[in-house]
Formats: structure tokens, C-alpha cells, sequence
């Protein structure tokens, strides 16, 4: 699990949420910060990882969606930063 503190509160633990499928490269996990409840997603590529802010809305859409719909949202969602 990340051991990358959480951008939005320092030192608090981050639950995780759900898997998510590989994108671009990127290992994907949905995660919740226990302190502010806000959600993060935590992307790997190559050993390397680090928190992306991801919106209520977008998480929430994660969460109902799954398999080639889930997909396809992930890799649209992605787009955004890689
Ligand atoms: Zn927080």
C-alpha cells in the first residue's frame, strides 16, 4: 500500500478502496483519507507512485462501474494528468 503521505492531511492513514484497471502504464487504487473523507486515487508506473486528486463525483462513478465500462472510464479519467 502507498506509503506516500496523503496530500490532504499529513499523517493520516488512507483506507483502501477499490482496485482499479491498468491504464497508460498506471497501476490504479481508489483510496479514502480516514481524517477528511475526501478520496485520492494513487497511481503506480514503474515503482513510482504518487496521490491524483480525483473529484466525489468521479469517485462515486468509479465505484458503480465495473469491468470494460470501468475501463474505459479509468483510462478517459487518466487522460487528465498523463
Ligand atoms: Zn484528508
Amino acid at each position: 500500500m502507498p506509503s506516500t503521505p496523503l496530500p490532504c492531511c499529513a499523517g493520516a492513514a488512507s483506507t483502501h478502496v477499490q482496485e482499479l484497471p491498468h491504464v497508460h502504464q498506471f497501476d490504479f487504487d481508489l483510496c479514502q483519507c480516514t481524517r477528511c473523507a475526501r478520496y485520492w486515487v494513487f497511481a503506480w508506473r514503474e515503482e513510482q507512485g504518487g496521490w491524483e486528486p480525483v473529484t466525489l463525483e468521479d469517485a462515486a462513478r468509479m465505484q458503480s462501474l465495473n469491468g470494460a465500462e470501468l475501463t474505459a472510464f479509468v483510462k478517459s479519467w487518466a487522460t487528465s494528468f498523463s
